[in-house]
């Protein structure tokens, strides 16, 4: 029996609905296993400018850092699109991510059998399956770099650090090893300095894990290729612009993005845990949502934060369980399906546990 201390920050849009959904699964874990989750609600993004004027106040900051892991619904929306880039909701989650270090985003894209239709793929491409891990470098790169505007020009800056390409490197190969031993970085080696020193860093790091084949491929060829053979691919690891756009199309192959979760990590055990989606203002407050991208990052969190594996396994099996049994969100609906919303959706998971 452990306890716990998870920092909750439900955000903007449909985030507290789905929050909500995963304490609720939480709260049966708890039940079942005997720990003890203790929460802390914060606020970041959006609601956050409502409150303190700013999206990620230093109480939230200071709240997360004390904290074993923080679960993040989403943030943003509409309301916030004309503040000052400076103090947009996003910079809420960029900020939090720097202030805790984590350094690495983890994404795993799975097909279930269940949702096959759901996948924007033809049957013939998805024959062998989907199942890899985008490790997507987070805290650096041109999210990061010197932003500059003139009267008719602007730039952002794409730079890269050995040691930032080392540990985010590190991350993908100790991951491929408890998976297939599969590694392809993808950069643009052709044209960038930055890819370069990415391709030869991770060609050093590779020396460390003889057991792991180490591929390259350019983030074009890459993009198509994950469209045409998803399968070949095991682990994927890239920097963090070509992450956020390839993590994307990796988790539209595997049908909803309703469905999936991540893990962004550092140098300790405290990870921030988060469904890939935003905050989907267009259904916020209509019980529509779908809770399950949210409910396995929990899920993640248990594994990979609190050792709880078991606990893990048993949240993704109540979510195979309630599939099987053909309840669906309206995202994931289909012929012959039961449709349910987000609160009934994550009490049928707990239910399952
Ligand atoms: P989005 O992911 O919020 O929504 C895209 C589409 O997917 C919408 O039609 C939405 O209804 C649907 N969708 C998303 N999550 C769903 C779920 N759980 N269940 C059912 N349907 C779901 O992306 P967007 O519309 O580009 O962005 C909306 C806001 O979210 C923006 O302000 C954006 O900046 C923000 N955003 C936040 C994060 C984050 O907090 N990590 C990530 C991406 C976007």
């Amino acid at each position: 029996m452990g306890e716990f201390n998870v920092a909750l920050i439900p955000g903007d849009g449909i985030g507290p609905e789905i929050v909500a959904g995963a304490v609720t699964v939480l709260d049966a874990v708890s039940s079942k296993y005997g720990h003890k989750f203790n929460y802390t609600e914060v606020y970041m993004g959006g609601c956050a400018i409502d409150k303190y004027g700013v999206p990620l106040p230093q109480e939230t900051i200071d709240i997360c850092k004390k904290s074993d892991s923080v679960l993040l619904g989403a943030v943003g929306g509409p309301k916030w699109d004309s503040q000052p880039s400076e103090n947009r909701p996003e910079k809420g989650l960029l900020g939090i991510r720097k202030a805790l270090g984590l350094y690495s985003n983890l994404r795993p894209s799975i097909l279930k059998p269940q949702l096959k239709d759901a996948s924007p793929l033809k049957d013939e491409k998805l024959k062998n399956g989907l199942n890899v891990m985008v490790v997507r470098e987070l805290t650096g790169g041109i999210y990061f770099g010197k932003r500059e505007k003139g009267a008719d020009w602007a730039s952002d800056e794409e730079k890269y650090s050995v040691e930032e390409v080392k540990r985010i490197g590190k991350i993908a190969f100790e991951t491929a090893m408890l998976r297939g031993k599969r590694v392809v970085s993808v950069d643009k080696a052709n044209v960038l300095e930055s890819s370069r020193l990415w391709r030869a860093t991770m060609e050093q790091i590779s020396k460390d894990y003889p057991e792991v084949t180490l591929t390259h491929m350019y983030v074009d060829n890459a993009a198509m290729q994950l469209a045409i053979n998803p399968a070949q691919f095991d682990v994927i690891v890239t920097s963090n612009i070509f992450g956020d756009i390839l993590s994307d199309l990796s988790s539209a192959i595997a049908g909803s993005i309703g469905m999936l979760p991540s893990a962004s990590l550092g140098a300790t055990k405290c990870g921030m845990y988060e469904p890939i989606h935003g905050s989907a203002p267009d259904i916020a407050g209509q019980d529509i949502a779908n809770p399950i991208a949210t409910i396995v990052s929990a899920a993640m969190m248990l594994e990979m934060s609190f050792g709880l594996i078991d606990e893990a396994k048993a949240i993704n099996d109540a979510v195979d369980k309630v599939l099987n049994e053909k309840y669906r969100t309206t995202d994931i609906m289909s012929e012959g399906m039961t449709k349910v919303g987000c609160k009934k959706m994550a009490e049928l998971i707990a239910e399952n546990l």
